[in-house]
């Protein structure tokens, strides 16, 4: 881990809250603020089905413990101005849009991972090692809606992995994109795919998927213009399909650059690329987001994703592409770098900023 420079650390830790704390990312966000150096859990809600319970005594599905002290909590109703300051939401699409709103209403920094507000022109849509700068976006959003608080949102899990990707190519003008993802089950949340369609089989349909990877992607490339953000010009085309894999997306990518690069360019590119989260040395930041392999036969779900603590993005068979003029393959941890663990980098950027005082 890099050092953190002295000014970036919160005098003392800052209360956390989670809406959504019982599903696949909330608890994936719970896991990961156990021990922070930074955030304290304080504070947890969900649906009415879960209202009033104890955490500990809900179905915990992750293959590390539940801490102790995140079990004796009693999960909330999801009633703004309840909770800490700082919100987590991993809340359910068909509920976050209106439930953020409100937080933010009422005060609340909310930090999603639902797709509701992530094109609203106001929200950052932010990968801390790419577009720190869409920040300024937040007091604008203040005001244009008379809150005191805010919404921040993470990416799409497969866009967060192909923007990392693409972000360290930026140099070399990117043209066109073509992606077509091999996404893991924990990708749908809990239940997820039944079974019965998953197993040894490829699901070549994610409804909304393609959509959110292709407009995303160039928002969050985009440069910050007069408090706007203008979307990257590439052209980006995206097939999505779900295969039996429990967490990691695998993303099969070629580029056309506008600038002519030698693959020794391209992965000195891939090797050196690093942000604002480095820089500042943030707790949850890796110290490489990108680490390519030389090995032709990975990255690997199975073999790689839980590398970095599931935050970098693992690249691998680099080689030239006789339509577009480059193609790689990569891996990024869905739940962690594609949520969770996003999501508490984008609060630790904004701690860094002084956005939670
Ligand atoms: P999930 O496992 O289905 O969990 C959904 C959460 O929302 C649960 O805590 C659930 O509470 C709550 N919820 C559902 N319906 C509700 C309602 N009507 N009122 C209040 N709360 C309700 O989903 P997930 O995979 O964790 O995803 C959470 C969010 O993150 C989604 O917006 C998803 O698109 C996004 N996301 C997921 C991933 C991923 O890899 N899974 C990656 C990036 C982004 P109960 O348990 O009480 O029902």
């Amino acid at each position: 881990m890099p050092d953190r420079k002295p000014n970036s650390k919160p005098r003392r830790k800052i209360e956390a809250g989670i809406l959504g704390a019982t599903g696949t990312v909330g608890q994936q966000i719970a896991a990961l603020l156990a021990g922070h150096p930074w955030f304290e859990l304080k504070w947890l809600a969900a649906s009415e089905r879960s209202t009033g319970k104890q955490y500990g005594g809900l179905p915990w599905r992750l293959p590390v413990p539940l801490p102790d002290e995140f079990a004796r909590l009693t999960v909330e109703n999801l009633k703004p101005g309840a909770g800490p300051k700082l919100v987590f939401s991993a809340l359910d699409s068909g509920v976050a849009g209106e439930v953020e709103t409100e937080f933010a209403a009422a005060a609340h920094l909310v930090v999603s991972n639902a797709r509701n507000h992530r094109m609203d022109p106001l929200v950052p849509l932010l990968i801390p090692e790419i577009n720190a700068d869409h920040l300024a976006l937040v007091p604008l959003q203040q005001k244009k809606n008379g809150w005191r608080g805010a919404i921040v949102t993470n990416p799409n899990c497969s866009a967060v992995i192909l923007a990392l990707a693409l972000a360290a190519l930026r140099p070399f003008q990117l043209k066109r994109v073509l992606v077509t993802t091999l996404q893991a089950l924990s990708g749908a949340g809990y239940p997820g795919v039944a079974s019965l369609d998953a197993t040894a089989n490829v699901i070549p349909y994610i409804e909304g998927e393609e959509e959110k990877i292709e407009a995303e992607t160039r928002k969050i490339l985009g440069r910050l213009v007069k408090g706007a953000v203008e979307l990257h010009p590439a052209a980006i085309s995206a097939t999505t399909t779900r295969v039996p894999v429990v967490n990691g997306h695998t993303e099969s990518v070629s580029v056309e650059l506008g600038k002519k690069a030698a693959r020794e360019d391209i992965l000195t590119a891939f090797r050196e690329f690093a942000g604002e989260p480095q820089k500042l040395g943030l707790p949850s930041a890796p110290a490489q987001p990108i680490v390519y392999h030389d090995s032709p036969d990975r990255p690997q779900p199975r073999l790689d994703v839980e590398r970095g603590g599931g935050m970098i993005v693992q690249i691998g068979r680099l080689r030239y592409c006789h339509v577009l003029d480059y193609k790689f393959i990569a891996l990024g941890h869905n739940t962690i770098r594609g949520a969770a663990g996003a999501a508490i980098l984008n609060a630790e950027l904004l701690a860094a900023k002084n956005l939670l005082s």
